[in-house]
């Protein structure tokens, strides 16, 4: 095995990654840098799987998020590989295919994984689940050949995917534990409309449910819910959260928060030479005043590239934005910001044409989150009330 010495080392390509080795460039960062990346296609921007990729608005060649050269021109190597082993002490890693790297210091940018149910059937492998370039390649050739599916879960993607299996023509139903989509995050009132706009997208909502068990036979699969009917489809999808993949940094002995990697508004660990970004960071937020856990796209760019410029030297970047992210139900976008730790009131405001938005206030009425639907200046106003 030869071991090879390189300056920046990149653990995981999704956004938090490649936003690290470009940050570090930017900053001036020198010598050589590797991203070390287990998915086995090009950086690609995730959100459409759920959205218009699957509707079929985007094709798989527009989802690729590296400008043409970009890589040779930042000097980056990019291998497709798995880091299997980092020794914090020797500043050393290995992959499965027998690579290893002495670094200087490196960036965990893992990400997460989608949890199965813990529900018998529920790590059946034929389940669908939706995160790598490849679910959403399966998912799509799956609409293909069904009819109806269901799908578990009333999070961002579940209630994503449902809208866009309608507009593709499939029988949808959508079998959520809450009252209401999104109710127990966004408030009863947001997650009446977005219950009404599934409706009106034709999406069969079984709401209060708990899954007992998800049983495959000949003809599709059962969902079995607890005092309720079962529901039949010819294919399930579970969408019930994530979990960050930080098995590879438990092994290290880095510090953990709830499965996240502790690190300072710089991305640093304490942890000499190790950062993290993205997902798989419980990061401190200088705005905030403590450290957040994030699952949010644009968030993860903005800690990656911070990781990349304190790797390279940068004392200025530091984490500060409100975190929060968008999200498209059919062809209805919605704008959450929002530091994440629950409100005490949620103030519903109606607007013209069915736009709205839920202000989140903490006991002493201050702003906490935003959530607005075509009322871009309330989104606009709320996140620099927040900032
Ligand atoms: C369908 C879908 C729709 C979404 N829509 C939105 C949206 O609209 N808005 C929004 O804000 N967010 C959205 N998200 C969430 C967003 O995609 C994530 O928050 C974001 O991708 C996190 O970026 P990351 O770089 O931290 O991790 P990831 O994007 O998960 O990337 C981590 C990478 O690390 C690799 N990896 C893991 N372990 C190793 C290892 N040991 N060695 C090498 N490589 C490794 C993985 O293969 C992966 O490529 C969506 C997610 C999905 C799945």
């Amino acid at each position: 095995m030869t071991d090879e010495v390189v300056d920046l080392l990149v653990i995981g390509g999704g956004p938090a990654g490649l936003a690290a080795a470009r940050g570090y460039r930017e900053e001036g960062g020198k010598g050589r840098v590797v991203v070390i990346s287990a998915d086995p296609d090009s950086p690609y921007d995730r959100p459409p799987l759920s959205k218009d990729f699957l509707r079929g608005d985007t094709a798989e060649d527009d989802l690729g998020l590296l400008e043409d050269g970009e890589l040779a021109k930042l000097e980056v190597t990019w291998a497709h590989d798995r880091v299997t082993k980092v020794d914090t002490a020797a500043k050393h890693a290995e992959t499965r295919e027998g690579s290893s790297f002495t670094y200087r210091n490196v960036v965990f940018a893992t990400g997460s994984n989608p949890v199965a149910l813990p529900v018998p059937g529920g790590d059946d492998p034929s389940v669908l689940h939706l995160r790598t370039l490849a679910d959403g390649k399966r998912l799509k050739e799956t609409t293909g050949t069904v009819r109806t599916v269901a799908v578990i879960g009333s999070g961002f993607i579940g209630c994503e995917v449902a809208s866009s299996l309608r507009r593709l023509g499939l029988d949808v139903v959508q079998v959520t534990n809450e009252d209401a989509p999104q109710e127990n995050r966004l408030g009863e009132e947001a997650g009446a409309r977005i219950a009404g706009w599934l409706a009106e997208d034709g999406v069969r909502l079984v709401t209060g449910a708990t899954v007992t068990a998800i049983e495959r036979d000949a003809e599709g699969v059962t969902v079995r819910i607890d005092g309720q009917d079962d529901v039949r489809a010819d294919e399930v999808l579970v969408a019930a959260g994530i979990r960050p993949a930080t098995e590879l940094a438990a092994e290290a002995g880095l510090d953990l928060h709830e499965g996240r990697i502790v690190v300072d508004a710089q991305m640093r660990s304490a942890t000499e030479g190790v950062f993290a970004a993205g997902d798989v960071a419980y990061a401190f937020n200088a705005a905030a005043g403590r450290e957040l856990s994030v699952e949010h796209w644009f968030d993860a760019e903005v800690m990656g590239k911070i990781a990349g410029r304190a790797a390279a030297g940068s004392e200025g970047a530091q984490w500060s934005d409100p975190p929060g992210f968008w999200s498209q139900i059919g062809d209805r976008w919605l704008k959450y910001a929002a530091w994440g730790d629950g409100y005490v009131e949620a103030l519903f405001e109606e607007g013209p044409d069915g736009a709205f938005t839920v202000w989140y206030q903490n006991e002493n009425g201050t702003c906490v989150g935003v959530l607005t639907y075509n009322a871009d200046a309330n989104y606009d106003k709320a996140f620099s009330l927040l900032s």
